[in-house]
C-alpha cells in the first residue's frame, strides 16, 4: 500500500501527527490546537467556513505516520514502522506454526497408528506366548 497522509492543518499547513494536539470543531473542520489558539487571539470565528458558533473538542486520531521525513524525528523515535515489521514478523511465525502443526499432526497420526500396531502385535505375542 501507498496510500500517503495528506490530512493537513490549514492554518499551518503541516501534515497532522501522531504526537500532535488537534482540535475538531462542531462546524466539521479540524485544526492543530496550537495553530487555533493563536487564530482564536484574532478572531473567533472557523478559519476555514467562519463559522461563529462552532465548538471545538480535542479529537484523536489513530493514524500510521508516513515514513517520509527521515532526520525530523529521530529524538521522539518509535515510528510506526517497527510495529509494522513486528506484526508480519509476528504474522509469518503464526503461518509457519500452523504448516508446522498440519506436519505435527500427520506425524502424530501416522505413529497413533503405528502404536496401534505395536499395541495389537503385542496382545497377540502374549496371549501367544500363553
Ligand atoms: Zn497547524
Ligand atoms: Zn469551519
Amino acid at each position: 500500500m501507498s496510500v500517503q497522509q495528506r490530512v493537513i492543518c490549514t492554518i499551518c499547513s503541516e501534515r497532522y501527527r501522531m504526537t500532535d494536539q488537534i482540535l475538531a470543531g462542531t462546524c466539521g473542520h479540524v485544526f492543530h490546537d496550537e495553530c487555533l489558539d493563536r487564530w482564536r487571539l484574532e478572531s473567533s470565528t472557523c478559519p476555514i467556513c467562519r463559522s461563529e458558533e462552532s465548538v471545538y473538542f480535542q479529537l484523536y486520531l489513530d493514524f500510521e505516520e508516513p515514513s517520509t521525513s527521515p532526520g525530523q524525528d529521530q529524538s521522539q523515535g518509535q515510528s510506526g514502522s517497527t510495529v509494522d515489521s513486528e506484526y508480519s514478523g509476528i504474522m509469518r511465525e503464526y503461518e509457519t506454526l500452523l504448516y508446522e502443526t498440519g506436519v505435527y499432526r500427520e506425524e502424530i497420526e501416522y505413529l497413533n497408528e503405528r502404536m496401534e500396531a505395536i499395541t495389537l502385535r503385542n496382545s497377540q505375542l502374549s496371549s501367544d506366548s500363553d
